[in-house]
């Protein structure tokens, strides 16, 4: 393994910021020190927001002025964000892969995410559409409409440090609303290059379009004490939080307690079903991008894998020799495919994991940490395949949380009922697939008593996801929805218009109440 340790880290780090236009103060003498994952060293130090309610009532006088300007036109701030974004993607993938430690390629693509969201919400602006309904009065008309809510709160994790965030403040803006983002506290500083970005397209749509409300979107930064203060604030009236489902766990019922809408895309454990006819060249590959990539920290990061009986030793053996080969380093150079973990927490509690595999009478295959002299405080590990004998249980506990790191659990099955049960026996609902040529059982997967996740593929990985379609999961997943399909909805307010166009005043159910 190598790692390309040299003292110029931070100071690439300071160069990408200023070229994205974040000002030196921003990242230098705060009190929160930020850490590439690459080496482990603090690479800036940036500031904690103090006064959260400051910034979120700003946020609500945005909303009350961003309101009232036709969405069409916001969908033009959102296009000109995407035009910002595509110049200047490469130099943020480039921050994404040193502060998240993303191979280079998953760091632009998470840009690409961005852009592809912009795009989307850009058309979305003109189509907000809400329906016309027949009404059973005569001379009446009903139909509804579709309003903006308010400031959304945005909570987001390490691991998508920048999509997510675009996922939801591209919609909340196109819909109407301002946007109030608090970023990992492991990954601020791609969220301040973001926000140089969004005053950038803000600047140059008020050239053209006129005015432009301030803090339309705005960040706090800072931990969970932070978060908690957008998650209670009275002005806020949905939060879409990304994290586990701990954090979840919080922060719905607080959400709950004061009636605010709530969007919770927590902890996934997501399994792929390998049928007997499966076409084992493409499931291999599959598996390996899904379980192995972004070394195990996707939401949609394959954790289980359900092998028929038949073809498990093939499958296996095949698996092994690409865990034993694929090239871990350091994620900017090219031919590395796993770069590290985010940091020794998460090293931890993958050892924990495998620890408690083994007293439940697993094999495990691969899993040790590789040390580089030179970057003794980064964590870099082989991705673990771990066998679960069937002697045992057949999903013991360790199998059914989820461990944020690269750890493939693999059961055997006999048939596809059993395999689906087992499937659908952890309290996660994100993402799921199913390998085979067999019609019969891919639609059984996709049916209603298949697969019980938000995400169901059929000769696809469970993780990269598109942003056409609606992404989220099911049960401690949250819940929630974001991105493409209809999502946006969550993002506003609906409103039931009856409109009497006659000079009599029917009433509905036939209720007479003449005076
Ligand atoms: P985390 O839960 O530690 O933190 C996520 C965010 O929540 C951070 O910004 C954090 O400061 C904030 N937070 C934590 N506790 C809070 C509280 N009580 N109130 C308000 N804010 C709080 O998660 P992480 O380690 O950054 O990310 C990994 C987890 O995120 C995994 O479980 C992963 O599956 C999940 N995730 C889910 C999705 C999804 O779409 N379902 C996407 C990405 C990550």
């Amino acid at each position: 393994m190598e790692v390309l340790t040299n003292a110029t880290i931070a100071d690439r780090t300071h160069e990408i910021l200023t070229q994205l236009g974040v000002h030196a103060s921003a990242y230098t003498g705060g009190s929160l020190p930020v850490t590439t994952p690459i080496t482990g060293e603090v690479i800036a130090r940036i500031a904690v927001t103090t006064h959260p309610a400051k910034t979120i009532a700003a946020a609500h006088k945005s909303f009350l002025k961003w309101r009232t300007v036709p969405a069409p036109k916001r969908g033009e701030l959102i296009r000109i964000l995407g035009e910002e974004l595509r110049s200047h993607r490469d130099t943020l993938g480039h921050l994404v892969t040193i502060e998240a430690g993303k191979i280079l390629s998953e760091g632009l693509g998470e840009v690409q995410e961005m852009i592809d969201i912009c795009t989307f919400a850009a058309g979305l602006s003109r189509q907000l559409a809400g329906l016309t309904l027949p009404s059973e009065r005569p001379s009446h008309r009903m139909m509804e409409t579709w309003h903006p809510l308010g400031p959304v709160g945005i909570i987001s994790a390490f691991n998508f440090p920048v999509a997510v965030w675009s996922w939801n403040a591209a919609l909340a803006l196109v819909c109407g609303n301002s946007v109030v983002w608090k970023p990992s506290e492991k990954t601020p500083l791609t969220a301040l290059a973001t926000q140089a970005i969004f005053e950038r397209a803000a600047a140059r749509f008020a050239s053209t379009h006129g005015d432009i409300p301030a803090d339309l979107s705005t960040l706090l930064i800072g931990g969970a004490s932070v978060g908690q203060q957008l998650v209670d604030s009275p002005l806020v009236p949905l939060v879409s939080a990304t994290g586990s489902t701990p954090m979840g766990r919080s922060v719905g019922p607080r959400l709950a307690s004061r009636f605010a809408r709530a969007i919770l895309e927590l902890g996934g454990n997501n399994a792929g079903i390998v049928c007997p006819t499966a076409d084992l060249d493409l499931t291999l590959r599959a598996i390996a991008f899904s379980a192995m990539g972004t070394a195990g920290q996707r939401c949609t990061t394959l954790r289980r894998l359900i092998v028929h009986d038949s073809i498990y030793d093939k499958l296996i053996s095949q698996l092994k020799k690409v865990y034993a080969s694929v090239a871990i380093g350091d994620p900017r150079e090219p031919g590395t495919l796993i770069g590290p973990l985010i940091d020794k927490r998460s090293y931890t509690a993958m050892q924990h994991a495998l620890t408690d595999s083994v007293a439940s009478g697993a094999t495990i295959t691969g899993g040790e940490r590789l040390q580089h002299p030179e970057a003794p405080e980064a964590f870099y590990v082989r991705p673990a395949l771990v066998e679960i004998s069937s002697q045992t249980d057949p999903q013991p506990e360790v199998v059914k949380r989820e461990t944020f790191a690269p750890i493939l659990y693999v059961l055997k099955y006999r048939d596809l009922d059993e395999a689906i049960a087992l499937h659908n026996g952890v309290a996660q609902g994100l993402s799921s697939s199913i390998f085979t040529m067999d019609l019969r059982e891919a639609e059984r997967f996709l049916s209603a008593t298949g697969s019980d996740c938000g995400i169901a593929n059929v000769n696809i990985g469970t993780s990269g996801a598109e942003i056409g379609g609606a992404f989220g999961g099911e049960k401690e997943t949250g819940g929630g929805r974001e991105s493409g399909s209809d999502a946006w909805k969550a993002y506003m307010r609906r409103a039931t218009n009856t409109i009497n166009y006659g000079t009599d005043l029917p009433l509905a159910q036939g209720v007479s109440f003449d005076i």
